[in-house]
């Protein structure tokens, strides 16, 4: 009897002892997203998987079981397609076809505009140029003298509208000419620049890089160095640049190890964030509220109809406060970044626009007034990369092309125009014109019974689609046919300029639903009985597995 109590107190305590790393760990776990995102290994592993096969001859038109006579539409209407990018874009095309010879870019993004079962007969039919020649306005020149409207958005660079940019960039050439591409020194206009962001971003210290990705690596390094701890945070399905330190996806070969993805807009991560002690920062990209915990939509991985976006600006208001609630209490640096969303939500981009101060913010795309540049701005005591005590003790970051006179001139161009009385007045608006614009596309779409939508954030859009389809990524080319230029993600991310007037915009709305009518017309969204995403998914499925069994490319 003696022994009982000794051995219970032990046993409570080592319990106890064990428990509470167990309960930190489960918290870790339920926080991450449900999906093959909260493990990078395995999601890999099962990316590897994947076989390539290819739908080819009937197959290609048929895989939804259509009846014949809607194949036979959806064949016309490719080669009508086909006959039209072979007319008006031969040199486009013939440049494009050395380009992808020796540009591995280029090589990449061909082939993956489409789901890759798609992609070897399109290719072959439709093969597009990727070639822009001249702009002017909201318009792109190809190299045939076609002009279509821009929707691509440059990646997102072009907020204010390409003039805007030529002009930025003479006076920035102009400015700089004198002292030439003279680096070690700073070109008198940095100061002025530093002044105008320490304004906009309401933070005290600046640092210039060279990329967007340039400037989150600082943004994390730094907070690692301040807090001593190891692990940063980022929210699922959010994309910050190609450093393999912030990216858990498949496509990075040295998946980070000092890197939490965890659920965005949830109460389990703010658990995780009040509880842990090995959490370096927190970054947010304000882009994903648009699609909280979805990576950018493209059209390589659209499969079937399930895309979905909304930007609910409320409640990702109150998130982001909760989040800097939590971080504040907890010490932890949290990092905007708004290398995307920057000057296109708001002047003072998505801190002024959520209402909500972050400790280190990431720019970069618009800021360089058309020249490439990534900038950090960040509190005084987390910007430091040395300590006075500790000589030893340093935070390295250097950068030959860093503050680069001709970016620097270019880029105080672009912050003396965010000045002007035109270019406030016009910020006032943005959110009413762009949500009245996408509702009239809507509108547009929904009279004719097409299904169509578009979702937006401001002036960036995604295209959506009501009807379980397996073509929907088909839907690009016949936008492009209309005169209007996608980016090569296709219809995932429509981005605008703010240069577009309503009569610009009336015009590209026409286009599209021209468009959409002509994809209609041509049978690719045929609705069958029990053609449902659900269905297509166990198809593609089913396509994979019989691939992989076979070893064979034609299923
Ligand atoms: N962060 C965000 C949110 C971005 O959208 C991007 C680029 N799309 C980057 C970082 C990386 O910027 P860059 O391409 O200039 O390296």
């Amino acid at each position: 009897m003696g022994w009982t109590i000794p051995l219970w107190v032990i046993g409570a305590a080592g319990g106890l002892g064990l428990l509470r790393p167990l309960q930190t760990r489960i918290r870790l776990e339920r926080a991450k997203p449900l999906s093959l995102q909260r493990n990078v290994a395995l999601a890999r592993r099962v990316a590897r998987l994947i076989p390539a096969y290819a739908l080819e001859g009937d197959r290609f038109y048929r895989c939804d079981g259509v009846p014949e006579e809607v194949a036979a539409a959806r064949r016309a209407g490719l080669e009508r397609l086909a006959a039209h990018f072979g007319a008006h874009a031969p040199r486009s095309r013939e440049i494009t076809r050395s380009l992808k010879a020796r540009v591995s870019d280029a090589q990449f993004t061909d082939a993956h505009r489409v789901p890759f079962p798609f992609r070897d007969h399109v290719r072959a039919k439709l093969p597009l140029g990727a070639v822009v020649a001249a702009s002017e306005g909201c318009q792109v020149r190809d190299a045939d003298g076609n002009w279509a409207y821009d929707l691509s958005g440059s990646y997102g660079f072009n907020v204010l509208g390409y003039e805007l940019y030529k002009d930025c960039l003479d006076r920035g050439f102009e400015r700089a000419r004198e002292l030439g591409p003279a680096l070690g020194g700073y070109h008198p206009v940095v100061a002025d620049n530093a002044e105008r962001l320490a304004r906009i971003s309401g933070l005290e210290a600046v640092s210039f890089h060279m990329s967007g990705t340039e400037a989150v690596m600082q943004a994390v390094r730094l907070s690692r160095y301040h807090t001593g701890a190891r692990y940063a945070v980022r929210f699922a399905g959010a994309y910050h640049g190609w450093w393999d330190g912030v990216q858990a996806t498949p496509g990075n070969q040295r998946p980070p190890r000092d890197l939490y993805t965890l659920r965005d807009m949830s109460e389990r991560s703010l658990k995780v964030l009040r509880t842990r002690r090995d959490i370096a920062c927190v970054l947010v990209s304000p882009l994903q509220a648009l699609h909280p915990n979805k990576a950018a939509p493209g059209d390589g991985t659209l499969f079937s109809s399930d895309r979905s976006v909304g930007f609910d600006r409320a409640a990702y208001t109150s998130w982001l406060r909760e989040l800097r609630a939590v971080t504040r209490e907890r010490g932890i640096p949290l990092i905007f970044d708004e290398v995307f969303a920057g000057f296109r939500l708001a002047r003072g981009g998505a801190q002024e626009y959520f209402g909500v101060d972050a400790d280190l913010v990431t720019y970069g795309k618009s800021l360089g007034g058309g020249l490439p540049v990534g900038v950090l701005c960040g509190r005084a005591a987390l910007m430091s990369r040395f300590r006075e005590d500790r000589p030893g003790d340093l935070c390295f970051a250097r950068g030959t092309f860093n503050a680069h006179p001709y970016v620097m001139t270019s880029m105080n161009a672009f912050l003396e125009r965010l000045e002007e009385p035109g270019i406030r007045d016009h910020y006032d608006a943005i959110h009413d014109t762009w949500d009245r614009r996408a509702k009239a596309l809507n509108d547009a779409l929904a009279a004719r019974g097409l299904p169509v939508r578009v979702g937006n954030m401001a002036s960036i859009l995604s295209v959506l689609f009501t009807a379980p389809s397996r073509y929907n990524w088909l839907f690009q080319y016949y936008l492009r046919a209309q005169g209007l230029a996608l980016s090569w993600m296709g219809t995932g991310r429509l981005i605008m300029s703010h240069d577009y007037t309503d009569d610009d915009f009336a015009a590209v709305r026409d286009r599209f639903v021209a468009a959409a009518e002509a994809m209609e017309a041509d049978g690719w969204w045929w609705r069958g009985d029990g053609l449902t995403n659900r269905a297509i998914k166990r198809q593609v499925a089913k396509e994979m597995l019989r691939a992989r069994i076979s070893r064979t490319r034609s299923v």
